[in-house]
């Protein structure tokens, strides 16, 4: 009996010890290796099952909605907003993926030029770190709002090739 003959009982083993050929129970309770990772995955499990997922606040949806439909009226100032605008809310929607990682690219190429310029002269009043974080902060807001407005073409129409 070797650890990888565990492998396929491990389910079994977690949830039906009973139900495990006694060859496999009896590695088990010899091989130290297989009894740690069967505890490490007891402990996961048992923090799954109390992980409760947080309930969204009833106004989330609305609010969203309200920002997403702010954001689409409200003339975007500079031309990186209307780039970024233009390729969020145009009706392409199989460019979107495109778009979402063109806008990463700007992003990132953006910041880090950003960085470089700024951090020659003088000391930048935010570290390069800092601005990392935003801008990857904004990628998660925009790859939010894709997700939204993917979900709200599901409900307009029928189930696509998705
Ligand atoms: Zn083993």
């Amino acid at each position: 009996m070797t650890c990888r003959k565990i492998e396929s009982n491990v389910a079994d083993l977690l949830f039906e010890p009973d139900t495990v050929p006694a060859p496999v129970q009896a590695h088990v309770k010899e091989c130290a290796d297989c009894r740690r990772e069967l505890a490490d995955l007891r402990s996961t499990i048992k923090l799954m099952d109390a992980w409760q997922a947080p309930e969204l606040s009833p106004f989330f949806d609305t609010r969203l909605q309200a920002r997403l439909r702010e954001e689409r009226n409200s003339p975007p100032a500079g031309f990186f907003e209307r780039l970024s605008a233009r390729l969020l809310f145009n009706s392409n929607a199989h460019l979107r993926p495109i778009a979402a990682t063109a806008l990463t690219v700007a992003l990132v190429v953006g910041g880090a030029t950003y960085a470089g310029f700024s951090g020659w002269r003088q000391p930048p009043q935010t570290s390069a770190t800092v601005r990392d974080l935003q801008s990857l902060d904004n990628n998660h807001q925009v790859f939010q709002q894709l997700d939204s407005l993917d979900q709200d073409d599901d409900d307009d129409s029928a189930p696509s090739a998705n």
